[in-house]
């Protein structure tokens, strides 16, 4: 049975790649009829943010990310959380078995010992290879130490000679020389296991059968295969997933202020808009489709097809996908969430309802509204220079002309819906002999003082009413 697991550290608002890795785990348990659950990796006390483990339930639920098992649902794999797990014994007695073997030992070695042996410098930075000092302590010493209670670590037991290979389903099967990885520590001085050694026990003992995640994680991956093969475990299925950039192929970080889900729902963003365009972010189908629902990703999504390139994160891609949402939207429900944007551009008492459905087809994000019905609220300063419009044939001049003979004809309109207003226009425009927009657009530009506007002048009137339309007309004639 296909059992996946999302296993984020509580260190604060939930980045694109993390959600990424979650819904790809999501989608190979749902897409097989299997487990999708949820692991909170809390063992880095140091880097802990306090309501971190919130945003991650709220996350998973407004993204839609369900999941079978995890602290707030048993099924029989708990704890489901590290620092509740370590209390349990289980990671020291798995480094005690790997210290049986060979494949791990203690080490006692202080600070500054640690920073006398400080070489390798690796990308500007100083990084310690651990000199395998402890290795060699004799039984009586290792025994002398611990009741004599010396702080320690374990140590993982790479050997210098050999090689190691892994396989991940995009990389392929990976070699390294044993004499590059470095002794890591399995079990910390304050008695934590670390990632490195928690994710291995974790997802072995929790039956996870395929592991995504960042592929920052791939150089350690033959660390994590040695400790399967020391043990005897089958090693889960990997997918590291590609880096996400941003549009300058810059890892993509806080600073470009779209790296979190938080982020994205703040801006105005639809949470199955955002999932939907993150499940693209390094997955395409077969038919290059764009627009799915969940339920449709969980039927096609086939990890084989993930790409190993970096992908980029394009927030016009996204604003494009977001409004195609907005289009496809219940109208109640749009109007329910638009409201608030509405209510913020317009405090007149006009019909917001007839506005929603204006701006519902023309805008990409909700605060996209405030550009779009600003007029409503207050006429912008305008240069009469707008009223000239070459394929309505329209200048200045023509358009202050036809103003001023047709403001009688709307001061004596008494109804102002848009159907008897457009009624009486049309009237108009033929007894004139004029072309449509030679009337119409005068009046919309006049009334709204933009070229762009979500609706034609007669819809634009009904909202507005004939008091202020007519108000409007006069200002612009004088
Ligand atoms: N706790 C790790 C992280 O948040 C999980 C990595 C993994 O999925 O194995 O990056």
């Amino acid at each position: 049975k296909v059992r996946t697991r999302y296993a984020p550290s509580p260190t604060g608002k939930m980045h694109v790649g993390n959600l990424r890795s979650a819904l790809y785990e999501f989608l190979i348990a749902k897409h097989a009829g299997g487990e999708f659950m949820l692991r909170i990796e809390d063992t880095d006390q140091e880097r802990y943010v306090e309501g971190a483990t919130e945003i991650i339930y709220r996350t998973l639920e407004t993204a839609g990310l369900k999941h079978d098992e995890g602290p707030d649902k048993d099924g029989g794999y708990g704890p489901y959380v590290q620092s509740e797990r370590m209390k349990t014994g289980i990671y020291l007695k798995y480094a005690k078995e790997l210290i049986e073997k060979g494949e791990a030992y203690y080490c006692f070695c202080d600070k500054e010992r640690l920073e006398s042996i400080k070489t390798e410098v690796v990308e500007g930075k100083e990084i310690t290879m651990y000199d395998k000092h402890c290795l060699s302590l004799s039984k009586e010493e290792i025994e002398a130490n611990l009741s004599a209670g010396k702080p320690y670590v374990i140590r993982q037991n790479i050997p210098n000679e050999g090689t190691t290979t892994f396989h991940d389903e995009l990389y392929g099967d990976i070699t390294v020389e044993n004499a590059e990885l470095d002794d890591m520590i399995l079990i910390k001085s304050d008695g934590y296991p670390t990632y490195n050694f928690a994710n291995v026990v974790d997802d072995h003992t929790m039956n996870i059968t395929h592991v995504v995640r960042g592929n920052e994680y791939l150089s350690s991956a033959p660390k994590y295969q040695r400790l399967y093969d020391a043990f005897g475990w089958e090693s889960p299925v990997y997918i590291h997933l590609p880096l996400i950039t941003d549009e300058n192929h810059k890892k993509l970080s806080k600073r470009s202020g779209h790296a979190s889900f938080e982020d994205l729902l703040e801006q105005g963003f639809l949470p199955e808009a955002i999932v939907n365009y993150i499940a693209l972010l390094g997955w395409s189908p077969e038919d290059n489709r764009e627009i799915f629902t969940l339920d449709e990703l969980i039927r096609d999504f086939d990890y084989h097809r993930i790409s190993k390139s970096p992908a980029v994160f394009d927030i016009v891609k996204l604003k494009w996908m977001n409004g195609e949402y907005l289009k496809a939207m219940d109208f109640d429900a749009f109007y329910e969430a638009a409201e608030p944007y509405l209510k913020k551009a317009i405090t007149k008492d006009l019909d917001l309802r007839r506005i929603a459905e204006m701006v519902k087809t023309r805008i990409e994000i909700f605060p996209d509204i405030a550009e779009h019905v600003d007029f409503f609220e207050e006429v912008p300063e305008y240069d009469i220079s707008m009223y000239a419009h070459k394929k309505m044939k329209t200048s200045p001049e023509s358009s202050l002309e036809v103003l001023k003979d047709i403001l009688p004809r709307l001061e004596a309109q008494e109804d102002y819906s848009n159907d008897a207003l457009y009624a009486m226009l049309c009237e108009y425009v033929k007894e004139k002999e004029y072309k449509n927009g030679y009337v119409m657009w005068p009046i919309r530009t006049a009334v709204s003082g933009k070229q762009m506007t979500p609706g034609g002048a007669t819809e634009l009137m009904e909202v507005l009413g004939k008091e202020e339309s007519i108000s409007r007309i006069k200002a612009a004639i004088e």
